[in-house]
């Protein structure tokens, strides 16, 4: 690997983190992971974490008061969506189009869940009838708004149109903070996140919501204790203006470098965020088929903030990755499983949410696959 002059004296080794995820954070949340540190019942942290979960409520699109940063990264989200919400036997209707989709089944049938699975291609969204016909009166459905693993976007709205009386949970990993997301007018029940995506955090905190109804239906003694949300009320959010309760020491400067970027996401304005996300992602799949690449991707469905893209016949991914890396000090990332070799993942989030950065991916591409 060849590092420049700087990274050599300095030790810093600077990527452009175009893969899946991580991204490169927003400035404002890198400078606040080096202020000194607070305490975790330090009023001035609370306050802090307050602000963290008022500035999620607007991302995720919710009023739920249970709307907080959980401390582990989005697989822990998922977690505690699923253990929370699931008992021995319970039904749970999981839509599947990719590996976080896959992923839900695995941990829902851990917490003891009869899954209902419905299958769809990689690369293609859900269809919200099928899932929503797949059992007369499941517990939960879930479903992924943004699939990685392929660079789908899902119909949550309708899903919340057809859910009945089962609770919609969703992944926003890779929505939130880059895609329309309205939680409670969809009809989102239960939903996790995580802020190495467009919210342009580091990895380490999954944003969470949960409406007072799934609440109230939750299991009342979740096999997990440190996930268990009837317990975590007293370390966040639910009992704002009253003395906090220790449950586990809250990765204090995680949260303020969440609460500076959305901070910055809301005084950029969410709309404008979003738009920057599309523009920069249209700009950059328009400048991909005009190469000649093909999209892998369904028409219609189309993340922008994350692109995937068909690996031109002869030509070797992972070397082209590699050059990427060296050359460029670009990342980007490689399909998965079948796919591991012939599709490309560029995320296009966060800061990197930019028609520059489209441009210069282009370029870098268009040099590494010459
Ligand atoms: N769900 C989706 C859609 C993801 O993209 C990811 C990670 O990339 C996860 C869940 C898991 O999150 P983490 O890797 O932060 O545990």
């Amino acid at each position: 690997m060849t590092l420049t002059r700087a990274e050599r004296t300095t030790g810093v080794l600077e990527r452009r983190l175009f893969g899946p995820g991580p991204s490169n954070p927003y400035p404002e949340a890198t400078e606040a992971l080096a202020r000194p540190l607070l305490g975790h019942l330090d009023p001035a942290f609370l306050e802090i974490m307050d602000r963290a979960c008022e500035g999620l409520r607007q991302v995720w699109g919710t009023a739920n008061r249970r709307t907080l940063p959980l401390s582990a990264t989005g697989s822990a989200g998922m977690e505690a969506a699923f253990v929370n919400t699931v008992a021995e036997g319970d039904v749970v209707v999981v839509a599947v189009n990719g590996l976080f989709g896959e992923r839900m089944c695995d941990v829902a049938a851990r917490c003891g869940a009869e899954v209902v699975r419905v299958d769809f291609p990689y690369g293609q969204p859900v269809d919200p009838q099928r899932v929503a016909e797949a059992h007369p009166a499941p517990k939960v459905i879930a479903a992924v708004h943004a699939e990685t693993s392929t660079g789908v976007r899902s119909d949550i709205a309708a899903l919340g149109e057809l859910k009945g009386d089962a609770l919609l949970l969703v992944d926003a990993v890779t929505s939130i903070g880059g895609s329309e997301l309205r939680a409670d007018d969809w009809g989102v029940d239960i939903g996790y996140a995580g802020t190495q995506k467009c919210l342009g955090v580091a990895p380490g905190l999954a944003p969470f919501t949960i409406s007072d109804e799934a609440f109230d239906r939750r299991v009342p003694h979740p096999r997990s204790w440190y996930l268990d949300l009837g317990m975590l009320g007293g370390y966040v959010g639910e009992a704002q203006g009253r003395a906090r309760t220790y449950h586990h020491t809250a990765p204090t400067a995680m949260i303020a470098s969440l609460d500076a970027a959305l901070e910055r996401i809301l005084d950029e304005g969410l709309e404008a965020v979003r738009d920057r996300h599309r523009r920069a992602g249209e700009t950059l799949q328009a400048g991909l088929q005009e190469m000649g690449l093909e999209l892998f991707a369904a028409e219609g469905a189309r993340l922008p903030q994350l692109t995937t893209v068909k690996v031109p016949e002869g030509v070797d991914s992972a070397r082209v990755r590699a050059h990427l890396l060296e050359h460029f000090s670009l990342e980007i990332g490689a399909g998965v499983k079948e796919h591991a070799s012939s599709v490309w993942r560029i995320g296009l989030m966060g800061p990197n949410a930019t028609e520059e950065s489209a441009a210069f991916v282009l370029d870098a591409l268009g040099r590494a696959i010459r």
